[in-house]
């Protein structure tokens, strides 16, 4: 199920770019029609949630490609933890009838849709401007990213429960977007996470600015 699995998508995986995604309403008429057969029981998700949405969200990533697997990645504790969807809790709250619960699916769908789209007019706009050969980055540019970007996943996730591995991800995504290599990416924005951010909490500003300059301090360090 590797493939379902949120944490390990990669910037590759969900850059809106590369990934075209349109959904008109008679789209998304035809799929909320082909999502409602694949949908569990409200009996079943009652006695054994987990995994039961796998087979919508197999088909979500046959039909779209990888990222759409972030689909029911909501606010807290639902199906995965500490995402950014707010359509979409978890299978024991959010499924009832098929004829309910297959438009919460591609609402929830569109939902995240729209926050890798955000996230990408957030990276353009946040991106350091190229510079001549040999000359490194100011490091303000890096620190100004990592400031706004930590807040924006910060506002996106509430904070709850476990926020910051989105956190990470998304200071990852933003130095992949850079040409930096997405192994390394994870592994600098992870270095300068720290550990730092705890869950069901917003950072203070002060841990925001020390992560920042960590971000920075260990990017510069890689070049
Ligand atoms: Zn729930």
């Amino acid at each position: 199920m590797s493939e379902l699995w949120v944490h390990t998508l990669t910037w590759a995986d969900v850059d809106p770019a590369r990934c075209p995604f349109e959904l008109d309403d008679a789209a998304a008429k035809e799929l909320t029609a082909l999502v409602a057969p694949l949908l569990p029981g409200a009996e079943v998700v009652q006695d054994d949630r987990w995994g039961s949405m796998d087979p919508v969200t197999s088909f979500l990533v046959g039909r779209y490609g990888r990222w759409a697997c972030g689909w029911n990645w909501s606010v807290g504790e639902g199906d995965i933890d500490g995402g950014v969807v707010q359509a979409w809790c978890c299978a024991s709250h959010s499924v009832t009838t098929e004829e309910a619960t297959a438009p919460l699916v591609v609402a929830a769908l569109l939902e995240w849709r729209g926050w890798l789209e955000d996230l990408a007019e957030r990276f353009s706009a946040l991106a350091p401007p190229a510079q001549p050969a040999g000359q490194a980055v100011d490091p303000w540019h890096w620190e100004r990213a990592c400031t706004r970007l930590v807040t924006a996943v910060a506002d996106r996730t509430e904070a709850e429960s476990g926020w910051y591995g989105h956190c990470m991800q998304v200071l990852g995504w933003f130095l992949a977007y850079n040409g930096i290599d997405e192994e390394r990416a994870q592994q600098i924005a992870e270095t300068a996470v720290g550990g730092r951010f705890d869950s069901w909490i917003a950072p203070a500003v002060t841990v925001v600015d020390e992560v920042s300059s960590g971000f920075a301090r260990t990017i510069g360090e890689s070049r």
